[in-house]
């Protein structure tokens, strides 16, 4: 059970006012906002514990280490991976999957071969690989969307051959709220001796996620969107994956000897770790997860499906409005367009009702192109959001519609 006064009381940024109207934020599939937990945890580390990681002989650097490698393991164990080596520390989802583009596609990926990714994803799942394409020469092949934004997995069957290397697909997309049934997705591609990566980047914060279950390859996701801090992401894949592939980025960190003829890898998850890492980044990731598990994601699927439903339902009644994306298996995002206002408007407009959204391509402008639209405005639901925040959002749409209709 969702204890919503509680949770709502964690998160310090939700109580406050803008332009004299309680916030209602509703912009989580971009960042979400952080428990005190987090903030805590962040301060603490500055204040107390604060120093570089490995190779330290003092009290401090182990101390910073233990946290770290700690953080790590809270990762591993959020994931269900194998092993903790697995576990990558990058940025985010944009440099987890540009890691695996440069590492794994410019050493496996040849003339002639084909990553397949799917028409709703993000331009994080869909540049690095143009960039990489244009260096080998690869094909990418793009399996459409139904009409009802789900995928087309009948059209992903016939893409698929033994030219297929990689599928690359997102879990859920940020646009369509769009669930990919991802364990069947990994079978079609592992049956056509393909990988699967899986741009986890808005999952993670919605559903459970056990990368053995998923039989996936390479998993990507974020901290921000995760309730942690920004800069600091991770990208998981298969020990024997990472063993084959070469180093992302080099300099310190990452090497076991150098010498000015040549230079050795440090073991794994180091070789892909180069420079000091955002230390205190992945401390307050560690924090997030262990926040989130305090509620447990079942209970948060639950509770957002609920509360997708009833937005839903409020957000159909209002004339004028069509929501785009309307999947069977969806997560808590209500993309959607107005008759009478262009989304940037209705964005400008709920800011001023104090209901953020977001409005704009939301970085999937082949998807908007599919879509025939411009633009869409986006509502996105986390656990600490109310059925009166649907209510607010709708009643500052009829004063958009009173504006422009
Ligand atoms: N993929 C998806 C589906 C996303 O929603 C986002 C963030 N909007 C990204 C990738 C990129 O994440 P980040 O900017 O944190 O690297």
């Amino acid at each position: 059970m969702i204890d919503l006064e509680r949770i709502r009381a964690d998160f310090p940024g939700l109580a406050q006012e803008v332009h004299g109207k309680p916030l209602v934020f509703l912009d989580n599939a971009a960042s979400a906002q952080k428990p005190r937990a987090v903030i805590d945890a962040v301060a603490h580390h500055y204040a107390h514990d604060y120093a570089n990681v490995h190779r330290g002989v003092h009290q401090l650097a182990e101390r910073a280490t233990d946290a770290y490698e700690g953080a790590r393991e809270k990762v591993r164990a959020f994931l269900n991976a194998p092993a903790r080596h697995e576990i990558v520390f990058v940025r985010g989802t944009t440099e987890a999957i540009n890691l695996v583009a440069a590492s794994w596609g410019r050493h496996s990926l040849r003339a002639g071969d084909e990553v397949v990714i799917t028409e709703m994803e993000h331009h994080a799942n869909i540049v690095p690989w143009q960039l990489m394409a244009e260096q080998i020469g690869f094909q990418i092949k793009v399996a459409p969307i139904l009409d009802d934004g789900s995928l087309d997995m009948e059209a992903l069957a016939a893409l698929l051959s033994e030219r297929t290397r990689l599928v690359a697909v997102t879990h859920m997309s940020n646009v369509l709220g769009t669930v990919n049934p991802i364990r069947e997705i990994v079978d079609m591609a592992h049956a056509h001796g393909a990988l699967c990566l899986v741009d986890g980047a808005q999952s993670v914060s919605h559903l459970p996620v056990d990368v053995q279950d998923l039989g996936c390859d390479f998993y990507a996701f974020s901290g921000h969107k995760l309730f942690g801090p920004t800069g600091i992401g991770v990208l998981w894949a298969r020990e024997e994956l990472l063993e084959a592939m070469p180093p992302y980025q080099g300099g310190g960190e990452m090497i076991r000897e150098v010498s000015f003829e040549r230079s050795t890898w440090a073991e794994l998850p180091y070789k892909f770790e180069a420079g000091t890492p955002h230390i205190v980044g992945a401390i307050g990731l560690g924090a997030a997860i262990d926040y989130v598990n305090g509620i447990g994601l079942a209970a948060i699927e639950a509770y957002e499906a609920e509360l997708l439903a009833y937005a839903t339902e409020v957000l159909n009644s209002v004339p004028g409005v069509r929501i785009i994306g309307t999947a069977p298996h969806k997560g808590s995002v209500l993309s959607f367009v107005m008759d009478c206002a262009h989304p940037h408007d209705i964005g400008t407009l709920l800011d001023a009702e104090g209901v953020a959204v977001r409005a704009g391509h939301h970085c999937a402008m082949p998807l908007m192109e599919r879509l025939g639209l411009p633009a869409t405005a986006r509502a996105s639901f986390a656990f600490y959001n109310t059925r009166e925040e649907a209510d607010a959002l709708v009643a500052a749409l009829h004063k958009v519609r009173e504006i422009f209709a």
